[in-house]
C-alpha cells in the first residue's frame, strides 16, 4: 500500500451506476461453488457485483436482473429476500 491513503477502492452501484467507496456499498459475491451470498467484508473470493444500499436500487436490481446479469448466474430467492431485509428502512 505504500501510504497512498487516498487511494481508496471505488466500485458502481449496478443499479443506479454512481461510484462510491467499496467499503460503503453492499457487495454481493457469486462464490467458487456457485452460491450467491452477501459479502459483508468485502473480501470474499469470486466475482462481486456491488449496490449501493438505497432501497429504490435495491428494489430496481432484483426487479430488473440486475444482480444476475452483472454476476452472470441466477440470483437465489432467498438472497433477493435477505437483501430486501437489508434495505427495508433505507431511502
Ligand atoms: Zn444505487
Amino acid at each position: 500500500m505504500m501510504g497512498h491513503e487516498r487511494k481508496v477502492p471505488i466500485r458502481t452501484c449496478v443499479s443506479c451506476r454512481e461510484s462510491s467507496e467499496k467499503k460503503r456499498l453492499i457487495r454481493i459475491v457469486r462464490c467458487a461453488d456457485g452460491n450467491v451470498v452477501i459479502d459483508p467484508s468485502g473480501k470474499m473470493p469470486g466475482r462481486g457485483a456491488y449496490l449501493c444500499g438505497a432501497k429504490k436500487c435495491t428494489d430496481s436490481a432484483i426487479k430488473m436482473n440486475k444482480l444476475g446479469r452483472a454476476l452472470r448466474c441466477e440470483i437465489p430467492e432467498r438472497l433477493k429476500e435477505e437483501l430486501s431485509k437489508l434495505v427495508e428502512n433505507e431511502q
